[in-house]
């Protein structure tokens, strides 16, 4: 008998250990009702911060949370919480990757089937447009780690004594399998990820697909370099076990998520978008992706509202908005400088910003060109960005 050693991962809201449990409790309460009284009333889910991210070329954007837990491992909230965060949101696709070998609620909540939390979070949606992919997570200690298996077809398959079994069978069920958090330091005590030979036995067989960059709050280069060497699909997640509100909104963050550019918005479609590597990890300001996806994605986030010479001078004026949820960090790669402005600036979400270009001579068009500091196609390497802009 195999018994599996590994960490819980804590990720609970600090301000959550400063407070008695009474508080604790009753703060539950509240927001339940404060969540079930909103649906009942109204049935509208629109959050205080809903996410928005333009589509590109060719392909839906699609927002995705793919790691999270319930009570049905050890989350705190039932899945349909899950399904109304994500509402709340405008998530695209979430799965709920319980833990299926640590149980901790298991004498209150005994739990033979374990694909129960996908069924609830897809009686919860089935009334919306979210997208619910069926998933769990195999845990195990270093060196195997902890690994989300998604659209698969029945979790109670994926029980093994042996992880390599595991990984098999989420194989044949065709899973898109990626691994958790590999930089975690309770697994990995440097905060780097130790690639080895149990994770390069899985991607030769074609049963690893995808890696965290971003897993909650931490970011991690190193897996971004692992994901570029080994063609593995860039992901970002929330592994949220508490309430999305107490761990982000509340502290001014959104959950990290993965945007994925998808044929259509379905099932299939994101399945195929993720074997593909069509992926952009997303925590606030910072944006994780490959130049491919990245690059259209910051120059789709960026209208030009207006471009116009300031009276009879050289200067021009470039109005810029920013339509994506992401606070935007730049900085001028073009030979022209700037009248009134820092090299360097940021757009926050959803605001404009007006640049006053010099450019020595009037133009009828300009190619705009900034490097985009927030954001990372390898590890150091920020993506330039250019608009051609037609003056008025
Ligand atoms: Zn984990
Ligand atoms: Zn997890």
């Amino acid at each position: 008998m195999n018994i599996f050693f590994f960490i819980f991962k804590v990720s609970d809201p600090l301000f959550l250990k400063k407070t008695t449990k009474m508080k604790n409790t009753i703060g539950t309460l509240a927001l339940l009702f404060t969540f079930l009284g909103l649906s009942a009333q109204t049935h509208s889910h629109s959050g205080a911060q809903p996410l928005s991210y333009p589509n590109i070329d060719g392909y839906v954007t699609l927002k995705t949370d793919l790691h999270m837990h319930s009570v049905f491992s050890d989350g705190k909230v039932w899945p349909t919480i899950r399904v109304e965060e994500a509402l709340r949101e405008n998530l695209d696709a979430i799965s709920l990757t319980e833990h299926l070998e640590y149980q901790p609620h298991k004498e209150d909540i005994p739990h033979p089937d374990r694909n129960r939390a996908y069924h609830l979070a897809m009686e919860e949606a089935k009334e919306h447009d979210l997208l619910i992919i069926p998933g769990s997570e195999i845990t195990r200690s270093a060196p195997v780690g902890h690994n989300n298996a998604i659209f698969i077809t029945d979790a109670n398959e994926l029980l093994h004594e042996d992880a390599k079994d595991a990984f098999s069978t989420a194989k044949k069920q065709n899973a898109f399998v990626f691994w958790n958090h590999p930089a975690w330091y309770a697994q990995s005590p440097a905060g780097t990820p130790i690639l080895s030979d149990f994770q390069k036995e899985r991607i030769k067989k074609g049963e690893l697909h995808g890696i965290e960059v971003i897993n909650t709050v931490d970011y991690s280069e190193e897996s971004l370099a692992l994901a570029l060497e080994n063609n593995l699909t860039i992901m970002g997640t929330s592994d949220i076990h508490g309430l999305i509100d107490w761990s982000y909104t509340q502290k001014g963050n959104h959950r990290p998520i993965t945007l994925v550019f998808a044929k259509e918005k379905s099932i299939e479609g994101l399945k195929e978008a993720l074997f593909a590597g069509r992926t952009v990890a997303v925590y606030n300001e910072l944006l994780v992706g490959k130049a491919e996806y990245l690059k259209p994605l910051l120059q789709t986030s960026i209208e030009i509202v207006k471009a116009e010479y300031i009276g009879k001078t050289q200067v021009l004026e470039v109005e810029l908005k920013n339509i994506s949820s992401s606070d935007l960090l730049f900085e001028n790669a073009m030979g022209y400088t700037f009248y009134d402005s820092s090299p360097v600036f940021g757009i926050s979400a959803g605001d404009t910003k007006i640049l006053k270009i010099k450019t020595l001579e009037k133009l009828n068009t300009l190619v705009l060109k900034l490097e985009a500091l927030g954001a990372y196609t390898a590890p150091k390497i920020h993506p330039m960005i250019e608009w051609t802009i037609k003056v008025e």
